[in-house]
């Protein structure tokens, strides 16, 4: 079989390997699509203090079963499948409070396990979930990126009768945007790019405002008709953002933080404690994939706006360049395996 392999900080290639064997609590799965995302370009850029080399990126992927561990009972050779990257001991604080993404033993496929860009790979049984027919493999492996957002929502302890500001119109935004819709929730979402706004209007978002063009405060301040917001939801990521973003948020506000800096955020206190305001952080998801595969076997999640590019096993390096070099043009891009 072959596999992408980070060898080490920018170096890469398409390499001859063996079908891994499988053990007893693991199955094989034979993969048919995997999404290429910005933290897989954060372990070739050796920016992911998490990941180790050798290492097959990948975690947004999906296949068929090719092969199961003799203790594994509940799942069968052929069924289509995705996987959940996120591996919890079960044991800790978190885990025995239902917070198994934040795990203190916690493992991401892909990241500090070997994970989807390769034409087999095994996985924990108990990371693997079915799909039910009426979903195609190829949507399929937005599963992941929808559990991003949808572990937003959940964070932000939203309603139907609110609204959200959204920073960033990359995948992450536009998935905020979608999963806002689903919900009934109107948004707003902020962007340099126009094509990125554009995209974001094609998925259904309320407003859309380009700093480049508009004062993002005296915009939102005037749809809200000087409320401010009461969910905001961070996938810019920039620290220098967040004065602004927390000047933004109504009274009793949320404001969910997406961004992995290391660098200091400037933060007046003063806008978090007159507004009693809460500040949460997303990490991966938290048991959500159940939820976005029943939306997305809806027909809810418009997954074909987000997909832009396909790429071949042999040409995923070229995919790789391709978001190095023309970031804006790349939206999320498939890697086939077969
Ligand atoms: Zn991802
Ligand atoms: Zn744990």
């Amino acid at each position: 079989m072959k596999s992408f392999v980070v060898n080490g900080i920018n170096d890469y290639q398409v390499v001859e390997q063996n079908v891994p064997s499988v053990s007893d609590e693991q199955v094989l799965v034979r993969v048919e699509y995997a999404g290429i995302c910005g933290s897989d370009l954060h372990i070739i850029h050796g920016q992911n203090p998490f990941a180790t080399y050798p290492r097959i990126t990948g975690h947004e992927f999906v296949g068929t079963i090719e092969k199961i561990g003799e203790n594994v009972k509940d799942l069968r050779v052929g069924t289509k499948v995705v996987v959940n990257p996120v591996i919890s001991c079960g044991q800790c604080r978190p885990c025995k409070i239902g917070r198994s993404n934040v795990c203190t033993e916690l493992q991401v496929i892909g990241v500090h396990t070997d994970g989807g860009f390769t034409q087999f790979q095994t996985v924990p049984a108990s990371n693997i979930i079915a799909l039910p027919d009426t979903i195609n493999l190829r949507d399929a492996t937005l599963i992941e990126p929808y559990s991003i957002a949808a572990n937003v929502f959940n964070r932000l302890d939203a309603s139907s009768d609110d609204t959200i500001l959204i920073y960033g119109a990359g995948v992450i935004g536009l998935t905020i945007v979608q999963i806002a819709n689903v919900l009934g929730i109107p948004s707003i979402i902020v962007d340099l790019l126009d094509e990125k706004l554009e995209t974001a209007k094609q998925l259904g978002a309320t407003y859309t405002i380009n700093p480049k063009r508009e004062n993002t405060e005296q915009r939102v301040m005037e749809i809200t008709e000087g409320h401010g917001v009461p969910l905001i939801a961070d996938a810019a990521c920039i620290p220098a953002l967040i004065p602004e973003i927390m000047r933004l948020a109504a009274p009793a506000g949320t404001v969910c933080l997406l961004g992995f800096s290391s660098e200091d955020s400037p933060l007046q206190q003063v806008e978090v404690i007159k507004k009693e305001l809460t500040i949460v952080g997303s990490r991966l998801n938290n048991k959500m994939f159940p939820k976005v595969i029943d939306w997305m076997a809806q027909g809810k999640l418009d997954t074909e706006h987000l997909i832009s590019h396909e790429f071949t096993l042999d040409t995923a390096p070229e995919a790789i360049e391709l978001i190095e070099t023309d970031p804006q043009k790349v939206r999320k891009a498939l890697i086939k395996m077969h």
